[in-house]
């Protein structure tokens, strides 16, 4: 299994928000957790030094915060995983 599939998987599961503007939370839990679990996060030490935390709960580094270069690469990884 993919890491992508059993992550939303566990989104659904656990009833996290993933609401697409969400004004209560900003779903920021899903997108950065999401971000974490990509090799670009692991292996680029600025996306990982944005790390934040919020009552046990990731909530950065999100995807709008970054610079081209690191959206390009996350796009082309979770391309990779979905194909
Ligand atoms: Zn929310």
């Amino acid at each position: 299994m993919k890491w992508l599939y059993n992550f939303l998987v566990k989104v659904v599961d656990d009833g996290w928000c993933a609401k697409m503007g969400c004004t209560t939370c900003g779903s920021l839990k899903f997108r950065a957790t999401l971000i974490s679990n990509l090799n670009c996060y692991k292996n680029i030490p600025e996306i990982s030094k944005m790390s934040e935390y919020r009552e046990g709960n990731l909530t950065s580094p999100v995807y709008c915060k970054l610079d081209m270069n690191v959206k390009k690469k996350i796009v082309e990884e979770i391309v990779k995983e979905i194909n």
